[in-house]
């Protein structure tokens, strides 16, 4: 990647003539089986150009409860597109279409209307977990009955394709538009696209200009976001494996709860349930023995496996966990 960007040929991307960007935005876009795409520098703002475009101001947005796009985007909905997101519980990350259909609002004197309706393909927040392609199908279907746009945030897309078998752009054929990252578990040092129609891409150059993502020269970074395209979907595998057994001998530790089975691909959520014992302090000592996680709640912990990370690191986490919780807490 580093040598793609030292030999990456630029332009200016502002005015749409950076042959290494032109080239990511074709390839992603024929990859996803969508007209045509827009690097944008991160997912966050992927998501949130999005939903601009496909809401007016006032509208209601259907988000799943635990999703990225609701929780930890920093209020965008609100902030930015002007909406009211409307929050549907889910199984492990698909909604139930009956129960998408039912929170779907006509516009009226003292109602918004429902424009969008968004869905997270792997979800975070449910440990990774794949949304089946059945599922996309039939809140498609919701869709459709009642005229609405329906978005991916698909940060992982690539990861659900790996560990379901079912390719990316298969799951794109049932959404208008998705996002997905470079960075993340396709190891690019910065960067996400969003994929979708001619119409909506245009308008959603515009929002990203309005947003300060409109980058020059940016061929430079977008030359390692191609590496990452041609050479690091099929070695997510790998980390799907690391994280499966992360998870198997994490959950043979007192002190640990979690179900191997939960983990479908490279991010393993467990509580910590040793007396006394709580996230942040889990996560400091674990720092001490050299492995770096997350607090993700009060006894929360979310570990990922990724490409700098191999067999021998998995098992040194797993005995750096040990060797923590056989200690009694911090005062
Ligand atoms: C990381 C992530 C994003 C946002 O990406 P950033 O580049 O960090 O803004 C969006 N959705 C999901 C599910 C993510 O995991």
């Amino acid at each position: 990647m580093r040598q793609a960007m030292a030999a990456a040929e630029v332009g200016d991307d502002v005015l749409g003539d950076d042959p290494t960007v032109q080239r990511l935005e074709a390839r992603a876009a024929e990859m996803l089986g969508k007209d045509a795409a827009l690097y944008v520098p991160s997912g966050t703002m992927g998501n949130a150009i999005a939903v601009k475009v496909w809401t007016q101001e006032g509208d209601e947005v259907i988000v799943e409860e635990r999703s990225h796009i609701y929780n930890l985007e920093v209020a965008h909905l609100s902030m930015i597109s002007r909406v009211l997101p409307r929050p549907v519980p889910s199984q492990r990350g698909a909604m139930d279409p009956e129960r998408v259909e039912r929170a779907i609002r006509k516009r009226g004197l003292h109602i918004p209307g429902t424009s969008l309706i968004c869905l997270e393909n792997t979800h975070n927040y449910w440990g990774g977990a794949v949304v089946p392609l059945e599922n996309f199908r039939a809140i498609r279907e919701v869709a459709d009955r009642h005229g609405l746009k329906v978005h991916l945030d698909g940060a992982r897309i690539f990861n659900a394709q790996v560990a379901s078998g079912v390719p990316a752009r298969e799951f794109a054929r049932y959404v208008d538009s998705v996002m997905f990252c470079f960075s993340k578990g396709l190891g690019a040092p910065i960067g996400s696209i969003l994929v979708g129609p001619k119409d909506f891409i245009e308008e959603a150059r515009r929002v990203r200009k309005l947003l300060g993502g409109g980058m020059r020269q940016v061929g430079v970074i977008a030359a390692a976001a191609l590496v990452a395209l041609e050479t690091m979907i099929d070695r997510l595998a790998d980390d799907h494996r690391r994280a499966k057994r992360l998870a198997q001998g994490l959950a043979e530790i007192p002190g640990i709860a979690l179900d191997p089975e939960t983990v479908e691909t490279n991010i393993v959520f467990f509580d910590i349930v040793a007396p006394g014992w709580t996230a942040p302090a889990f996560v400091e000592a674990m720092k001490q023995h050299g492995v770096l996680c997350l607090a993700a709640g009060p006894q929360t912990i979310r570990m990922v496996t990724h490409k700098d990370v191999d067999d021998t690191d998995v098992e040194r986490a797993i005995e750096a966990a040990q060797r923590v919780l056989r200690q009694s807490p911090p005062a």
